[in-house]
């Protein structure tokens, strides 16, 4: 069983497979260098500083369950001989699934490309580095993710 992505939907699916199948080896591939995370506290307790925590399983966990992590990219699945590359390194399937997630829309104007987005543990880490000391900030977007970091970022600044 190989899994592309590593988010919930990825390790959900490791974890039910493996419920059924004790024996068969469990592989999930990833391009996220930090080990399977929660994204929800990113814009709030992780940006507001309150918690660095924000695991989805600790590492034993998955050791326990024989789930193995790969780290690299995915540039290639072959349907027919049933593969993928991995970081130009083939790797067998019997069943694939694909939890690769979404992205953010990057902001199309000129500077747009010096925003930080938030998206990943790396994203939240930096934008919380920028945040400290900062005395301004301006949050572009107004859907959840914006509002809860625009709160989170509020919060800091009245500490
Ligand atoms: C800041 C933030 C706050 C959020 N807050 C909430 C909330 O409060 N409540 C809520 O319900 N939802 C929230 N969400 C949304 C929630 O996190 C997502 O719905 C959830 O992460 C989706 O899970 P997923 O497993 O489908 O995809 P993802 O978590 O995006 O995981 C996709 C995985 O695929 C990997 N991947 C993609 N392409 C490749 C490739 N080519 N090769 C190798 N690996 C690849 C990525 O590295 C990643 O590991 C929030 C999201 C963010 C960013």
């Amino acid at each position: 069983m190989v899994i592309i992505g590593s988010g919930p939907a990825g390790v959900g699916a490791a974890e039910a497979f493996r419920q059924h199948d004790t024996d068969l080896p469990v592989r999930i591939m990833t391009n996220d260098p930090d080990h399977p995370y929660a994204r929800p506290p990113l814009s709030k307790e992780f940006l507001r500083g309150d918690t660095d925590d924000v695991e989805l399983h600790p590492a034993e966990w998955f050791a326990d369950r024989s789930i193995e992590i790969h780290r690299g990219e995915v540039t290639a699945i072959d349907v027919v001989d049933h593969a993928i590359l991995l970081d130009g390194e083939r790797m067998a399937y019997g069943a694939l699934v694909l939890a690769c997630g979404a992205e953010p829309s990057p902001l199309p104007v000129p500077g747009g490309e010096r925003a930080l987005n938030l998206r990943s543990l790396t994203d939240a880490r930096r934008l919380r580095q920028a945040a400290t000391g900062a005395r301004s900030a301006v949050v572009v977007g107004a859907g959840f993710i914006g509002c809860e970091a625009t709160a989170s970022l509020a919060m800091r600044a009245s500490t």
